[in-house]
C-alpha cells in the first residue's frame, strides 16, 4: 500500500471528494496547498490522459512523493467528442459554467442525437517514474434546458435516463457513486489491489 500521496490540485472540494473515494486506498492524501510554492502546470494536452499524466509527473518530481492527478470533461457524440479537454473553457477562458451550458445548448439546437458522457482520467506517478492510469465514464443525454441546483459545470443539462433526473437533481451521495470520477477511482483502486 502507498502510504502518502499528493493530489495535484489546490481545490478543497476536489480534495474532499477524492479523500472520500480513495481514503481506504491511501493512508494519507495531501494536496498542493501542503507544498511550498508548487509549480503551475499548463493543461495543454490533446487528451485527458496527457493532461493527467503531465500534472502527476510534474508534482511527483517536485514533491518527491507519489502524485495523483485527474483530468475530466464532457464528450458530446453529435459534436465529435467536444468540448472534451476544453470543457472548462468551452465558452472562453474564465467564463462561468452557465456560459458553457448556453454555448452547448446553442450548438446542439435541433440535434437529434444528444448522447454524451462525462469522462475522468486519473494518473498516479511515483518519483521513481512508475505510472498507473485509470479511466471512468458516465453516460447521459443533454437536455434542452437546465434542471436542478446541485453539482457544478454541466450537471444541470446532463440527464441520467436511469434515474429520470439530471446530475444536478440527484443527491451528492448518489453522484459520488455513479460519477466518472467515482468509476475512475474504483478502477484505480482495483489496479492497486491487484499489484
Ligand atoms: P477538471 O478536470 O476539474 O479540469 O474539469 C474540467 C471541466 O469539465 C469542468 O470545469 C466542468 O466544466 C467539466 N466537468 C468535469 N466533471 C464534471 C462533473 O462532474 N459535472 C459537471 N461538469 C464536469
Amino acid at each position: 500500500m502507498i502510504e502518502k500521496i499528493v493530489l495535484a490540485t489546490g481545490n478543497k472540494g476536489k480534495l474532499r471528494e477524492f479523500k472520500g473515494l480513495l481514503g481506504g486506498v491511501f493512508g494519507n492524501i495531501v494536496s498542493l496547498n501542503d507544498l511550498e510554492s508548487p509549480p503551475g502546470v499548463i493543461e495543454d494536452g490533446e487528451t485527458f490522459r496527457e493532461n493527467a499524466l503531465k500534472k502527476a509527473r510534474a508534482i511527483a518530481s517536485y514533491s518527491g512523493m507519489p502524485a495523483l492527478a485527474d483530468d475530466s470533461g464532457l464528450e458530446v457524440e453529435a459534436l465529435g467528442g467536444r468540448p472534451g479537454v476544453y470543457s472548462a473553457r468551452y465558452a472562453g477562458e474564465g467564463r462561468a459554467d452557465r456560459d458553457n451550458i448556453n454555448k452547448l445548448l446553442a450548438e446542439l439546437r435541433g440535434a437529434g442525437n444528444r448522447k454524451a458522457r462525462f469522462v475522468c482520467f486519473l494518473a498516479l506517478v511515483t518519483p521513481e517514474g512508475k505510472e498507473i492510469t485509470a479511466e471512468g465514464s458516465c453516460e447521459g443525454v443533454i437536455l434542452t434546458q437546465p434542471r436542478g441546483e446541485g453539482g457544478f459545470g454541466y450537471d444541470p443539462v446532463f440527464f441520467l435516463p436511469e434515474y429520470n433526473k439530471t446530475m444536478a437533481e440527484i443527491p451528492p451521495e448518489l453522484k459520488n457513486k455513479i460519477s466518472h470520477r467515482a468509476r475512475a477511482c474504483e478502477s484505480l483502486a482495483k489496479l492497486l489491489r491487484e499489484m
